[in-house]
């Protein structure tokens, strides 16, 4: 995949990006494919840390939810907040 903010050629699975540090949004969503509680086929999640940042999944602080139909329409969000467990 490549840097959208400065170009450079990064994995597949990186989060970030080596050359300037960019984060790639990209990889702290996931997508599941299934039939959705609104009718949809699929939902994609994504992952924001305290300050609403895109973060990996494992800082993650809340959740973004958005459920697809099956021509690509988005059809319902819904965020969700992630529990901090106590350690
Ligand atoms: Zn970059």
């Amino acid at each position: 995949m490549i840097c959208l903010t400065c170009g450079n050629k990064m994995p597949e699975d990186a989060y970030f990006c080596g050359l300037c540090g960019a984060k790639i949004r990209d990889k702290v969503s996931e997508t599941v494919h299934h039939f959705t509680p609104h009718g949809g086929v699929k939902t994609t999640v994504c992952y924001f840390d305290i300050n609403h940042e895109p973060c990996v999944k494992e800082k993650a602080c809340f959740m973004e939810f958005r459920e697809y139909d099956a021509v690509g329409n988005e059809i319902y969000t819904f965020t969700a907040h992630k529990k901090i467990k106590d350690e």
